[in-house]
């Protein structure tokens, strides 16, 4: 028999999540953010899944090519634009449209025959990672407008703190972003602005096209804002079967380290998920696990193919017991919380060693 640990990629989630965002774009066009093999969920399986979204929009071109073998018909935007000349034949091969967001990329495509794409401009209003500058886009417009073959789809921007518990009255609000984008905001052409938090929370944000993210996967973009508030459903599961249970003395450890002393005579599982599955090491004692119905606390330290948890008070876990690390019963931004990270992280995390399944409903 294999190793007992599965990623379960949940069907009905996605669909369902794809139905609440494609409510949240309020008529504007709904492309589904699928970078990182889907935020980890696999692009077969998204690409099903995703079926009501209006586009896919990634950042490998081989994703798009991958795309286009499984299937999808509708448009693909690489959200990074392309790196190099010679990444035009694929992206076209593939049709896909490109965001413009350098002088470089822009001559690239002045310099390259027989174009045929749709490109929006990437504008800088604060995120300061890809972009023009605002005052800088009637030129870039002008020039893309010149070049046989492409077509001007308008702008893009991205939100640096567009997450409610984001307070600070900083350099970048997303108020302070739209007043650089000013008028922009209003393209005839087109603007793309929107990504989750945009979405979820900023009604205020507007334009004709967003970017829906890691909500389509039924996390929530903030920990203080649960799924059940979104009405959005987790839609993978990572689990593994308890594979030995050792009884232990007071005062005996667990783990490396010995990080975890018993304070009781205690009952250990030993789960068959460690670090090289993708699970974080830096999860601390008491760390929550979803085992036969109850939240019960990791005890010492993740290792690299197991951990283990303190079934003491749980007489029902025993040998075989699936235990969920997170899902539908552990949000992964818990799990997240403890270590100092987000949820985003965990979910394209999990290792390829790890097998995956798809199923409809809950496990
Ligand atoms: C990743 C990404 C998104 C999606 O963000 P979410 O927070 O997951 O919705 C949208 N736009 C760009 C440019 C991105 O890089």
């Amino acid at each position: 028999m294999s190793r007992p640990i599965e990623l379960v990629i949940h069907m009905d989630a996605l669909r369902h999540n794809c139905q609440k965002m494609r409510e949240a774009a309020r008529g504007r066009f709904l492309w589904a953010v699928v970078k990182a093999n889907g935020y980890g969920h696999g692009l077969e399986h998204i690409v099903k899944g995703f079926a009501e979204a209006d586009g896919l929009a990634i950042l490998d071109i081989g994703d798009a090519l991958k795309l286009r073998r499984l299937g999808w018909k509708k448009r693909i935007l690489m959200i990074e634009g392309f790196f190099d000349e010679e990444d035009l034949e694929p992206i076209q091969e593939a049709g896909a449209d490109v965001i413009v967001h350098s002088e470089r990329l822009l001559s690239i495509l002045e310099h390259h025959k027989g174009l045929r794409l749709g490109c929006y401009i990437g504008v800088n209003t604060g995120m300061s990672r890809l972009g023009f500058r605002p005052s800088e886009v009637e030129a870039v417009r002008t020039r893309l407008h010149a070049i046989p073959g492409v077509t001007s789809y308008g702008v893009l921007t991205h939100f640096a703190n567009g997450d409610p518990s984001y307070k600070e009255n900083g350099p970048a609000t997303v108020g302070r972003q739209l007043d650089r984008l000013g008028d922009l905001a209003n393209d005839p052409e087109g603007a793309c602005l929107a990504a989750t938090t945009g979405m979820l929370f900023h009604p205020e944000v507007k334009g004709n096209a967003v970017r829906a993210g890691i909500a389509l996967y039924g996390v929530s973009p903030d920990s203080t804002v649960s799924e059940k508030t979104l009405d959005i459903i987790p839609a993978q599961t990572l689990r593994a079967k308890i594979i030995a249970v050792q009884h232990i003395e007071k005062g005996e450890a667990v783990g490396y380290g010995s990080k975890w002393i018993a304070p009781r005579p205690s009952r250990i599982g030993i789960v068959a998920c460690g670090y090289a599955d993708g699970y974080p090491r830096s999860a601390p004692n008491g760390t929550p696990v979803w085992v036969e119905g109850k939240k019960v606390p990791m005890a010492g330290r993740v290792c690299m193919d197991m951990i283990s948890i303190d079934i003491t008070d749980f007489p029902d876990a025993d040998v075989g017991s699936w235990v969920e690390l997170w899902g539908q019963h552990i949000p992964v931004n818990e799990i997240a919380g403890s270590v100092g990270t987000i949820g985003y992280e965990l979910i394209c995390s999990v290792l390829p060693r790890v097998p995956v399944r798809e199923t409809e409903g809950t496990l």
